[in-house]
């Protein structure tokens, strides 16, 4: 079976819906797609390092629409693992856990791989919004769309704006 890396943040997770009423929460206007369009996200939201650290904030992620249908059908044809840079936020480490275990509830604790770098992942596929994370890999990569990879076009990762264009390539 291929083994498959699946990132949290911005592919499960859809940080910047959260992003978004924060921001609106501290500024009372929610910035416009273009505003934020190919631009890091601690510079689209200047205020993110704060909320970012809030206890509760990756437990009311809301779940990237249609993630949860094709991760399933994934887990039964691929060797599936969940891998997160998650010790960037030391808070975030259980809320994530709980988090899985609420919206993927088929995912045992042994596919949930919190990490550091993602340097030291090995595995057929990685399914990721950053560049960082994806550059380094040795398998296929997906780079899943988000706004702030939208402007470069990097042709060395497959793009996929969605997780029914995902089912298209790997089901
Ligand atoms: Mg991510």
């Amino acid at each position: 079976m291929k083994k498959i890396a699946v990132d949290m943040d911005g592919v499960l997770a859809n940080v910047y819906e959260l992003y978004h009423q924060f921001h609106e929460r501290d500024f009372g206007k929610r910035k416009l797609p273009e505003e934020i369009m190919g631009i890091p996200e601690g510079e689209a939201f200047p205020t993110i390092r704060q909320f970012i650290y809030e206890t509760g904030f990756f437990l009311n992620v809301p779940v990237i629409e249609g993630s949860q249908e094709v991760m399933r059908k994934l887990n039964q044809q691929y060797e599936l693992y969940i891998v997160s840079a998650a010790t960037e936020f030391p808070k975030s480490l259980p809320e994530k856990q709980t988090w899985l275990g609420q919206h993927f509830p088929f995912i045992s604790w042994q596919q949930m791989v919190f990490c550091g770098s993602k340097k030291v992942i090995k595995a057929d596929i990685m399914i990721d919004d950053h560049f960082k994370n994806l550059d380094y890999f040795e398998g296929q990569t997906l780079l899943f769309t988000q706004p702030h990879n939208c402007r470069n076009n990097d042709h060395q990762h497959t793009r996929v704006d969605s997780w029914s264009a995902i089912e298209k390539l790997l089901l």
